[in-house]
């Protein structure tokens, strides 16, 4: 856990957020400002900042069934998928995260 992320802090508990599904690696709750009629954040409960400092290839394989678990859970067929990397690409939040965007 990183003491000044926001991620950290809602995987901790400390926000009282409403998990839409979790499992042993990820957590998966709404963006607190939706872009898509349902827009949620694949969040690994490690912190690592972004893609770019992603060591552990088996970890991004468990982020991607938690999007089609959570997917599938919500019966969402249809859905995008979006990683930041980067200020400049628009990244806010520096603990990974998928976007995950549908109707
Ligand atoms: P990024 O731009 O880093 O890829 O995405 C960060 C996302 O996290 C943004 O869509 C933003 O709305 C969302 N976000 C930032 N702070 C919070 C928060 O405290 N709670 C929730 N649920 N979402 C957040
Ligand atoms: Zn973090």
């Amino acid at each position: 856990m990183a003491e000044d992320c926001i991620f950290c802090k809602i995987i901790s508990g400390a926000f009282n957020t409403e998990f839409v599904y979790e499992n042993e690696y990820a957590v998966v709750f709404n963006d607190i400002n939706p872009k898509a009629p349902i827009h949620m954040l694949v969040v690994p409960k490690v912190h690592v900042e972004s893609l770019n400092e992603l060591e552990d290839k088996k970890l991004m394989g468990e982020l991607m069934q938690t999007v089609k678990d959570v997917t599938k859970k919500i019966g969402l067929k249809s859905y995008k998928t979006l990683i930041n990397t980067g200020k400049e690409a628009g990244q806010e939040v520096f603990h990974l995260h998928i976007h995950i965007l549908g109707k």
